[in-house]
């Protein structure tokens, strides 16, 4: 695999550069923009389906949802707005926030093009970081869509980033997400139908709308073509976003991210799963958790229970404490990981019984998210477990994962 770019930003691709083009001397305005992609054509609502459908474009936000099946869900007529979200909530995450800050040009032609193919009178941009907040803002100054563009400032909560809840932000409400599960596809913004996705999902889509389909494929897997942008994050050399092919070995990515090669790595994130050794591993949605892109590397002098527990209380804090067994079953499992620590077999005993209890009761994803993060920890580091019940493993919590608000 040949490195082709590197650039001082913490940006790298490994192979074809496509969201990440033509970004190796900084953001790109409109004229950068233009000279590296060219105009966006514009397409119809059909071209779109046939796209999406041919190379299995599935949204970058986690859920990893076919964007053809979302598509086709919206009705024919009454389409309320498009809605981008860049919440980006989850804290290590960086790819979304680096797009709307160095590419935003991209995701605004993804965005509108789609609009105006659905006939959707609005473009609804929700962002929580300053930096790509402006450069947004910048960028639609900087063009004439003649489409209403509006970007809101969004609370950086780790719920705050879920769907429903980023349409509450948007009508003016609080940052959580309402009682009931319903597509947005179906009632969305003010409870029209309303097609929502995530930041990259719409870059990915400006990129296919040029390339076409054909193109597009060109290169990553068979199954789901193209490239995907990962935040690699932890114990690693060289932190940061890098462009890759769908499908690449989890080997390649943490060896050039510069990662301990005796390390567990956690790949989707803090709703994600552990992995003792990545041998043979590719990185493709969904044979593979990639959930938004994260791969966090630990080293084997750090104590993995530790370091899970640490993102647990940090989990437990991010609920919106209107669902019981999320906010105290999440409240629990801390307790439980606590006890375990020290020794304890009724911490682990209590650790099993909760996480058979905590999932599928909440109003959003979080607590089936935390659960998975720490159901997988006790089955990865199961050897760990017993070395902490027989008195401890002998080794510190190093705080290789990152969480914000400075947990210990
Ligand atoms: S499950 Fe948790 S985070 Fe989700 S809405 Fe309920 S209380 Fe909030």
């Amino acid at each position: 695999m040949t490195i082709l770019q590197e650039t001082p930003l913490q940006l790298r691709v490994i192979g074809e550069p496509r969201l990440l083009a033509g970004l190796r001397e900084g953001r790109a305005d409109l004229q950068r923009h233009l000279w590296t992609h060219g105009a966006a054509p514009e397409l119809t609502r059909a071209d779109y389906a046939d796209l999406t459908t041919a190379v299995g474009l599935r949204g970058r936000g986690g859920a990893a949802f076919p964007v053809a099946l979302k598509l086709a869900d919206l009705p024919q007529r009454g389409i309320e707005a498009v809605v981008v979200n860049g919440s980006e909530s989850e804290p290590v995450s960086r790819k979304d926030r680096l797009l709307l800050t160095m590419a935003p040009h991209l995701v605004l032609d993804g965005a509108v093009g789609l609009a105006k193919a659905l006939n959707a009178p609005q473009v609804l941009i929700a962002v929580h970081d300053g930096a790509a907040a402006t450069s947004i803002r910048a960028a639609i100054q900087e063009r004439q869509d003649h489409l209403r563009i509006e970007v809101t400032d969004t609370p950086g909560r780790f719920v705050a980033g879920e769907a429903r809840a980023v349409l509450s932000v948007l009508e003016g409400g609080p940052a959580v997400p309402p009682g009931r599960r319903v597509l947005p596809t179906r009632k969305g913004y003010h409870k029209r139908p309303t097609f929502l996705s995530n930041v990259e999902t719409f870059a990915q889509l400006a990129v296919l709308a040029r390339l076409g389909s054909h193109q597009f494929s060109s290169t990553g897997l068979i199954s789901e073509p193209g490239t995907q942008l990962l935040t690699v994050d932890g114990a690693v050399q060289r932190p940061g976003v890098i462009e890759a092919p769908t499908g690449i070995p989890l080997e390649t990515v943490l060896q050039y991210a510069g990662a301990p090669t005796d390390g567990p790595v956690l790949i989707g994130g803090y709703h994600g799963q552990w992995l003792p050794r990545p041998d043979g591993i590719k990185l493709s949605r969904p044979e593979v958790p990639v959930g938004a892109g994260i791969v966090l590397a630990l080293t084997a002098d750090s104590c993995p229970l530790g370091e899970v527990h640490r993102v647990a209380q940090w989990l437990a804090s991010q609920s919106a404490g209107q669902c019981g067994p999320c906010l105290f079953g999440l409240g629990a499992l801390v307790d439980d990981f606590s006890r375990l620590l020290s020794g304890d077999p009724a911490g682990w005993h209590d650790a099993q019984r909760h996480l058979g209890l905590v999932p599928g009761r909440g109003a959003c994803a979080h607590p089936d998210g935390s659960a998975r993060f720490l159901a997988s920890a006790l089955e990865v580091f199961g050897e760990d477990v017993r070395q902490h019940l027989a008195g401890g493993c002998g080794r510190a919590v190093r705080g290789l994962l990152p969480v914000p608000g400075g947990i210990r």
